[in-house]
This record gives C-alpha cells, sequence and structure tokens, in this order.
C-alpha cells in the first residue's frame, strides 16, 4: 500500500477509537497521539527506498529488507506488552502509535506480497497502487466521512 491509504487507515482507526472513547484526554494529549498515529502508520515503511520515509532515511532502506523486520507481527505485540509499563500521556502517545503501525500491518497483509510472520507470509490478492487498493481507499474515506 502507499502511504495515503496507509494515512487514511490510520485517521479512520483512530477516529473511530477516539469515539469510543479510548482517546479521552485533554486537547493537547489527543493531537499528539493522533501524530503518533500518523507517524505510527508511516514508520514501517522506512524500509522501502521510494517510500515517504524512505527516501529521507535511505541508509536504513538499504541496511532493512523491505517487509521484514519493520512488518513483523512481534514489533504490534512489543508495542501492545509496552503499554503495560507506560500511563499517562506516554501511554496515549504510545497506544496512538500502536493504532497507526498496526493499522499499516493490517493493511499490507491484504496485499499481494504480504507480512512476515513465523517464517512464512501472510498475504492477500490486492496490489500495491493499484485498483483494488484504490477502492479500500474510498472505502475508508467513506468510513471517516460516516464517522465524523
Ligand atoms: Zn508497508
Amino acid at each position: 500500500m502507499i502511504w495515503p491509504t496507509h494515512v487514511l487507515a490510520s485517521i479512520v482507526l483512530y477516529v473511530l477509537l477516539f469515539k469510543l472513547g479510548l482517546f479521552d484526554s485533554s486537547l493537547f494529549l489527543v493531537v499528539l497521539s493522533f501524530m503518533a498515529a500518523i507517524l505510527g502508520s508511516l514508520l514501517p515503511d522506512i524500509d522501502e527506498r521510494n517510500s515517504f520515509l524512505g527516501k529521507k532515511s535511505f541508509i536504513v532502506a538499504r541496511i532493512l529488507g523491505h517487509r521484514q523486520i519493520t512488518h513483523s507481527v512481534f514489533i504490534l505485540i512489543f508495542l501492545l506488552f509496552s503499554l503495560l509499563f507506560v500511563s499517562g500521556g506516554l501511554r496515549l502517545l504510545l497506544l496512538g502509535f500502536l493504532v497507526g503501525y498496526a493499522s499499516h500491518i493490517f493493511l499490507d497483509a491484504l496485499t499481494v506480497t504480504g507480512i512476515p510472520f513465523l517464517g512464512t507470509r501472510i498475504h492477500g490478492w490486492i496490489k500495491t497502487s493499484s485498483i483494488g487498493e484504490l477502492m479500500i481507499f474510498l472505502v475508508l474515506l467513506v468510513i471517516l466521512i460516516l464517522l465524523l
């Protein structure tokens, strides 16, 4: 998936969880955790040279293979586990980051390339930048409009 789809998915998930009361806090912390969600939705593709963040950090993109460690489900489990050890504003920021990261991993799992999982790959049928991704983008956009 390309970065606009990832960012939109993180916004949709964040807004949904916000409406459910998960991010009930001060406006300042809500804005920060929202930004953390967007960062979390972009960070996994730091390993891809042509991605939004990969272009800015080409050394990282050269060292890591695309859709390897940064797309691991274990990072999600680590982030989730880390929530147990933080509280207050830091917990909200981490939760926002986790929301963005999780939405990214879920969307990439729907693609043909998929994500690594226990020596194999979880994958779907959608090609990046295809009409299938466009359809997902449009569905996410409709969901966001309905949520607002
Ligand atoms: Zn990715």
